[in-house]
């Protein structure tokens, strides 16, 4: 069975990769360039069921054509990873709401046009931004589940880069469903969403941490390399590993009992203070080095700043364990400890 990957070279991507191969399927992954694709065969130690293709950019109309005409007939399920994730703009339907909803057209529209016989499930990678905006995320009023929308309209959702990011997610998400709606007799694929909170756990390959960490580890990063006393951003939200990330997009299309859903993927609530009470405990090289913030007030914090979410729905369709945060930040921090070292 082949699998493809778009955006095969990402933080989740990654570890999607690893465990296809290791389960035994056949990979095609899409990354943006020649160097970034040979770099990721070479990572693989050039395994012979993966290989890579180079799609550019996702929010050109299209952009997976060529690839699907020539390779689409091989292809039985779809994982469509790539969007941008990133907070560095002023142009926010050119860098992030166009690319994440021409990326999930245009990925559909190929296999539609190209491999509607035989691509038989489509896993989106959707987001708990899907499901509520960066505003109603903190309303401690707010339980979110499996059936919740982002209310945010095309244009509200340009308030700034978070919540365009966010908008960026649903209405890519919504894409896909609608899709579906729409050409329900010319495409044979059941479609499912996997939406997680913040992603934090190791690179699947520690380089990547040098060069140019991605936006959710970089959360992580900045509290292992603050200092004493200093001020850090309180993130407070829904997190999830970044190992039950990928074991869940396996699930989503070989468990049929995941078809048509989203996938809602919390173990629980973090703070970013929780993340440095557990680094100052867990490391004696940060301790006293690292900010302490205001050790233990993370659950009042929360308490306040969080909303609740339900996803006992996606735990019984998934019926595995996540790992929990400390184990997380622990494997989190170590990977970044050792490439420190290193340097
Ligand atoms: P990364 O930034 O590591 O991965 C994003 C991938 O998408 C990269 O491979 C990137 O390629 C590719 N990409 C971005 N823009 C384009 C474009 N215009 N054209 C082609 N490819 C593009 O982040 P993550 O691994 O964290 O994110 C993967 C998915 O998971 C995204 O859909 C994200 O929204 C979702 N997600 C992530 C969460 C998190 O906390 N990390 C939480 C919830 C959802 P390149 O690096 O070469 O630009």
């Amino acid at each position: 069975i082949t699998v493809f990957v778009s955006g095969a070279t990402g933080f989740i991507a990654l570890h999607v990769v690893h465990d296809l191969l290791k389960a035994g399927y056949k990979v095609i992954g899409s990354g943006r360039s020649q160097e970034k694709n040979d770099g990721i065969l070479k990572k693989f130690n050039n395994n012979p069921n993966l290989s890579m293709e180079i799609v550019k950019d996702i929010a050109i109309p299209n952009a997976f054509d060529d690839v699907f005409q020539r390779r689409g007939r091989e292809i039985k399920v779809v994982l469509h990873i790539a969007s941008p994730v990133h907070f560095k703009t002023t142009d926010f339907e050119k860098d992030l709401l166009i690319p994440a909803v021409n990326g999930t057209k245009s990925i559909l529209e190929a296999i539609k046009k190209y491999a509607a016989d035989t691509v038989e499930k489509v896993v989106v990678t959707s987001s708990v931004a899907a499901l509520a905006n960066n505003i109603d995320i903190k309303n401690n009023n707010l339980v979110i589940t499996e059936e919740s929308w982002n209310k945010d309209t095309w244009e509200s959702c340009q308030a700034d880069a978070v919540a365009a990011y966010c908008g960026s997610k649903k209405f890519a998400e919504q894409a896909a469903w609608n899709f579906l709606k729409e050409n329900q007799s010319s495409v044979k694929f059941t479609l499912s969403t996997i939406n997680p909170g913040f992603v934090f756990g190791p690179q699947m390959f520690a380089d990547s941490l040098k060069d140019g960490i991605n936006s959710s580890s970089g959360i992580i990063a900045q509290l292992v390399r603050s200092k004493t006393g200093g001020k850090f951003y309180n993130y407070s939200g829904p997190f999830i590993d970044v190992r039950d990330v990928s074991k869940a997009h396996l699930a989503a299309f070989e468990n049929s009992e995941c078809a048509g859903e989203r996938l809602l993927l919390s173990e629980d609530l973090f703070c970013s203070q929780e993340a440095l009470d557990i680094l100052n405990e867990e490391f004696p090289q940060l301790k006293g080095k690292i900010t302490a913030g205001e050790p233990g007030s993370g659950p009042s914090f929360l308490e306040k700043n969080s909303c609740r979410f339900d996803n006992s729905k996606t735990k019984k369709l998934l019926g595995f364990k996540f790992h929990n945060f400390r184990d997380c930040i622990v494997d989190t921090a170590s990977q970044m400890l050792e490439v420190q070292n290193e340097a």
